[in-house]
């Protein structure tokens, strides 16, 4: 991840959304399931919401600590506009705790560990425009925890038809979910495990927040969303726990939710554990498959598991190498071969009409994203 220059600091504190007051001049934040209480002059568990003088503000607000252009198999996304590129951004901060995280230089930072930079909401789609992404993505650590800045970017985004993707943990209130996600385009949401035993452990959150946001896009979102499963060597990788997430996933979602096997490197707490083989991403697919998802891919590896296959007649529809698409073969939303429709976004709406002529952001021109 490239870190940026730092464009200009401000100390402009922006007053969050989703929290109560409460005596002593403490206050309740409700965004996340932890619900922090937070006393005067004190940050929350994801150390960007502060409270000061009996308000809560989020430091996340218009400072994003890491912006870059990624390829949209990059968040994954398999089945979301295949081969563009995403105007991809994070903050400071994160709600959980995983030992294994893989981007904890800014997750488990405090906004003033990090180069941040300010750039208002209004810029981001501009930015956007000027390096030909057609979506932006709110990644690398947990968007959800800087929502205010989330909400505020997609509004600015909107006019321009560019796609709004959010890439999470899932770990949001009722309270704050269709606040957040009625912006929202796409989602690519971490289903990190599928027992509470590990979510206590070793993310320091609990499992069933997650299967509940997953249910409430599912039954009251139009959002496309897909799963990502890292496999951790010994913690995660049991073919019994594989088997029940799938089953879930195909009980509670249905089976044509994309759910994307990932590889794990040692990182950040967990340098015990070696890198995932590719065999145990290669058995886990074949247990989803088996247990009758539709879409099931294999992640940071090189592997055929990477390609999109027609569940109807088998032939290869997108193949993949790594984050390139190397061929895509989907007709207007279906396979060519025998004509099934395949569930996904696969055509952009963004008219080169409403972008022509937009004004680049000049101010930020000298970034070599
Ligand atoms: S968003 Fe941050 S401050 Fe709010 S409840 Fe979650 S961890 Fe605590």
């Amino acid at each position: 991840m490239s870190q940026l220059k730092i464009l200009q600091k401000t100390e402009t504190l922006h007053e969050a959304r989703w929290w109560e007051a409460e005596a002593n001049g403490r206050v309740h934040c409700y965004l996340c399931p932890r619900h922090c209480h937070i006393n005067p002059g004190q940050a929350g568990f994801c150390f960007i919401r502060i409270n000061e003088g009996g308000k809560l503000y989020s430091l996340g607000y218009g400072a994003p600590a890491a912006l870059q252009i990624d390829p949209i198999e990059k968040k994954p996304l398999n089945h979301f506009l295949p081969g563009t590129r995403v105007f991809s951004m994070g903050t400071a901060g994160c709600n959980m705790g995983c030992f294994f995280c893989q981007n904890w230089d800014i997750s488990k930072s405090r906004h003033d560990q990090v180069h941040s930079q300010h750039v208002p909401a209004e810029d981001v789609p501009l930015l956007a425009l000027q390096y030909g992404c057609d979506s932006l993505a709110f990644t690398y650590n947990e968007p959800t925890i800087w929502g205010e800045y989330v909400i505020d970017i997609c509004k600015a985004a909107e006019q321009y038809g560019l796609k709004r993707v959010m890439v999470s943990n899932g770990y949001i209130t009722r309270e704050a979910f269709h606040d957040v996600y009625e912006h929202i385009d796409a989602a690519n949401i971490d289903l990190k495990a599928f027992t509470e035993t590990f979510y206590g452990r070793i993310t320091l959150t609990h499992l069933q927040p997650v299967l509940d946001t997953l249910q409430w896009l599912k039954n009251e979102t139009k959002v496309w969303f897909e799963i990502t499963n890292l496999m951790i060597p010994t913690l995660n990788d049991d073919p019994a726990e594989t088997r029940k997430l799938a089953d879930w996933i195909l009980t509670h979602l249905g089976p044509d939710v994309p759910l994307h096997f990932t590889a794990f490197h040692p990182d950040f707490k967990l340098r015990d554990k070696p890198r995932t083989p590719p065999e145990t991403l290669h058995r886990a697919r074949e247990i989803a498959l088996e247990a009758g998802l539709h879409y099931v891919y294999e992640g940071n590896i090189y592997s055929d598991g990477a390609h999109t296959n027609c569940p109807s007649c088998g032939s290869v529809l997108v193949r993949r190498s790594w984050h390139d698409v190397t061929e895509n073969r989907i007709n207007h939303g279906c396979c060519p071969q025998c004509g099934s429709a395949i569930p996904g976004v696969w055509e952009k709406n963004a008219s080169e009409s409403a972008r022509a002529g937009q004004p680049a952001a000049e101010k930020y021109s000298h970034l070599n994203l």
